[in-house]
């Protein structure tokens, strides 16, 4: 066992902290309060080869294994969760599933501008009705001559106002329900109409759109792997990009412990740093103890992706695990600013406010639950997002 990264991931993760801390920390508290969405960073980090890090250097990637793609995304979780979100959508639930199913035609055309950062990905699977029961969704693909009509909303989906391409869940088989007649299909902006720019309680950098599609017509070059086996398309898709979140979460706590330990440092109260006091020790303690349990988690579930080995189960306890800890940590480090922390002098609430989410998407923490119990009773797993 080895739990040393290598030169070439630690040179992986110092270029992407030094980028963060100089053009993303700094003006992480502007766009999170005027919505900004920073579409000139992705350029910059498409510049660094990081809006394709996994992809191999064929395909104009960065070509670095899983862990190092992890890495970037903790890294720039760290400094605005925002932008990780942006990346990890655009790369783990688009790029890397028209690499994994696509055939070689698609990979040579839509693979080389998703990683050269030309244009974004979104990841097109939520509707109104169909959140976590993902088997649920409606969005119609009817045959039509040599293709399909494809019609139908999208609710929640990031990166959706600025992206080239999308991968889209739809259902061609309206006689069956469920993840059988499931379909992915891969689309172009153009295709799309954003209804709809959704409000949320942070993460206020990055885009989550309705979407409606309208008929739009696609042939035999645009369906991603097989006729009816979309739902596997979207659920592999899942359980790597859960291993993404999970970076995201150790990210954001990550940048809350920093805040929270320097402070601890110089408030004074009783003719003492607060970091003198037990309780407040006990506290930073917890904080450094969650946030290493944590990465450990992920840096395992990507080191089996890494090997080719099954991630459901550790995917799904990285992300578990994470995300639950960035809420409870991120909340402990605005108990250990106190006033200051509800304020936005400092970071804190926004990093409260931004962990929240990494419990929701790419599967709630009551669907990890029970992703983990299916794997381990043995038992399949059924027509959702689990
Ligand atoms: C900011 C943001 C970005 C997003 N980005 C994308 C995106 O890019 N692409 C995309 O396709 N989607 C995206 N989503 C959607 C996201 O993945 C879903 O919100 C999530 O999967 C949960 O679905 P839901 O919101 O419909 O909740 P529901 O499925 O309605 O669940 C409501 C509650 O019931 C619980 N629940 C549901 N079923 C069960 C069960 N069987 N057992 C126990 N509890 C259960 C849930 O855990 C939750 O607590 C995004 C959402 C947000 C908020």
């Amino acid at each position: 066992m080895d739990f040393e990264l290598s030169a070439e991931q630690r040179e992986i993760q110092a270029l992407t902290r030094d980028f963060a801390e100089r053009e993303i920390e700094p003006h992480a508290a502007d766009w999170d309060r005027n919505h900004t969405f920073p579409r000139e960073v992705f350029t910059q980090l498409a510049e660094l080869g990081l809006m394709g890090t996994c992809v191999p250097e064929a395909y104009g990637g960065a070509g670095t294994d899983f862990l190092s793609y992890v890495l970037v995304l903790e890294e720039l979780s760290r400094a605005d969760a925002g932008v990780g979100v942006t990346v990890a959508v655009h790369t783990s639930a688009v790029t890397l599933p028209i690499l994994t199913f696509g055939t070689d035609e698609q990979r040579s055309r839509f693979v080389p501008p998703l990683a050269r950062g030309e244009h974004l990905g979104a990841f097109a699977l939520t509707e109104p009705e169909a959140g976590s029961d993902a088997g649920a969704l409606r969005t119609r693909a009817e045959p039509d001559g040599d293709g399909w009509r494809i019609t139908g909303n999208k609710q929640w989906i990031t990166n959706g106002r600025h992206s080239g391409t999308f991968l889209v869940f739809t259902r061609t088989d309206s006689s069956t329900a469920g993840a059988r007649g499931v379909t992915a299909f891969i689309l172009d902006a153009d295709q799309v109409q954003v209804t709809r720019d959704e409000e949320k309680l942070g993460l206020n950098s990055s885009v989550t759109n309705d979407i409606a599609i309208d008929g739009a017509y696609v042939e035999r070059d645009r369906l991603l792997h097989e006729e009816g086996r979309g739902f596997r398309v979207a659920m592999q898709t899942l359980d790597g990009g859960r291993i993404g979140i999970a970076a995201q979460a150790v990210g954001i706590a990550q940048a809350a412990y920093d805040v929270a330990l320097a402070y601890a440092r110089e408030r004074r109260t009783f003719g003492k740093a607060i970091g003198e006091h037990q309780a407040i020790q006990a506290k930073l303690a917890d904080m450094s103890m969650e946030i290493d349990a944590a990465r450990l988690l992920v840096h395992r579930a990507a080191w089996l992706k890494d090997r080719g080995e099954p991630v459901t189960e550790a995917g799904a306890k990285a992300k578990l695990f994470a995300s639950e800890m960035a809420r409870r940590q991120t909340a402990e480090a605005i108990q250990i600013l106190g006033g200051y922390g509800y304020t936005k002098e400092f970071p804190v609430e926004r990093y409260y406010r931004d962990a929240k989410i990494t419990e929701i998407y790419e599967g709630t923490s009551e669907i990890q639950r029970i992703v983990i119990a299916r794997a381990i009773l043995g038992l399949q797993a059924a027509a959702s997002r689990t």
